[in-house]
């Protein structure tokens, strides 16, 4: 439920109704805005309604929340919410972009692609230690001897960096090296994992399972939240459909979908959602128009090398043809990059 309380009311007067929530063992909210202050009761809502919050002099109106995620809901939380890894913010006017390889191969590897990510006035370094292969054959990543290459190499361009965690017991390990945390696909509905980054202090990105709805994205989120960690960004990364001249076909519809639906920062990742390096800058100004606040690109000094997803990967030269075709369309949505 929504509790709009009148103009003029103060904070004690929140403060007040917020306690009677919690006493009725519902969840309480606390959202001051502009120019109301909203509350929110998470929970049961027969118990709310024998509160009768409406007949309270300072409420204005209680109200259902309809969706059936709550705290992610922009029914909740009208204001875009800003998450920031490092220097670079997400969201609300702020656009930023993560780069990097797909996986962390040698300590040389990592520190060109920082030297790349830096040279292209980027932030954010990716790069994956723990890999989620579809064959049990092919490259599982260095686990902690790369987070440790990817940390130093971070350190030394004064980058941010971010990894993929796989399984809880991983969670310590990355988030010694680590500025934020990234649910892959694949993870997107492991429920103990979501948990279980909710109650940890780092950003985390979520990434969209190849078969999920917006909706379930949405619920996945709501997990992590729910636990306590606010400092979610979703990612749309391509859905599986009948097409097959792609790896995968990438859904800005649910782009625009989940700006509308939803207050957390909405990126866009071209490459692994076309699998194909000459339509990820397309894709990647696409994401622009459909109001993405940012962007996650995988980029490798030498993508002919690469260990992994090498062939949707920019190489130094088409990082910086994808940064300067952006600027013009981030400047044309009115958004800053950083
Ligand atoms: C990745 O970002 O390297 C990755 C494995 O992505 P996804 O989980 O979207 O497949
Ligand atoms: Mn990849």
């Amino acid at each position: 439920m929504i509790i709009i309380l009148k103009a003029g009311s103060e904070e004690k007067d929140a403060q007040y109704i917020l306690e009677k929530i919690k006493d009725a063992g519902l969840e309480p909210l606390y959202m001051p805005g502009v120019e109301r202050i909203v509350l929110g009761a998470i929970g049961d809502e027969r118990v709310l309604a024998t509160l009768h919050l409406e007949s309270y002099e300072a409420v204005e109106d209680v109200r259902p929340v309809l969706s059936p995620y709550k705290l992610v809901s922009r029914e909740v939380h009208h204001q875009d919410s800003v998450v920031s890894i490092g220097k670079s913010s997400f969201g609300n006017g702020n656009f930023s972009i993560m780069a990097g390889p797909c996986s962390i191969e040698t300590a040389d590897q990592i520190e060109r692609s920082a030297k790349m990510v830096k040279d292209a006035g980027l932030s954010v370094l990716r790069g994956g230690a723990y890999k989620p292969r579809t064959s049990p054959y092919s490259f599982q990543g260095l686990g902690e001897e790369g987070l440790e290459y990817m940390a130093a190499a971070s350190r030394k361009y004064n980058l941010a960096c971010i990894s993929e965690v796989m399984d809880v017991h991983e969670i310590d390990t990355l988030s010694a090296h680590v500025d934020a945390l990234q649910i892959g696909a694949r993870n997107m509905q492991n429920y103990r994992l979501l948990q279980a980054v909710g109650q940890q202090d780092k950003p985390v990105l979520l990434k969209r399972g190849m078969s999920a709805s917006v909706e379930e994205l949405l619920l996945a989120a709501e997990y992590i939240y729910k636990e306590g960690n606010h400092r979610i960004i979703l990612c749309e990364r391509g859905i599986r459909t009948f097409e097959t001249a792609t790896r995968n076909t990438l859904d800005l519809n649910a782009v625009a979908y989940l700006k509308e639906k939803s207050h957390l920062p909405v990126i866009v990742d071209p490459s692994h959602g076309t699998g194909v390096r000459s339509l990820v800058i397309p894709m990647a100004l696409a994401a622009v128009g459909a109001g993405a606040d940012g962007l996650m690109i995988e980029a490798h000094p030498n993508p002919e090398q690469a260990l992994s997803d090498g062939q949707q990967s920019l190489d130094e030269e088409d990082l910086g043809r994808l940064l300067e075709k952006l600027q013009i369309f981030v400047a044309a949505a009115g958004k800053t990059m950083n």
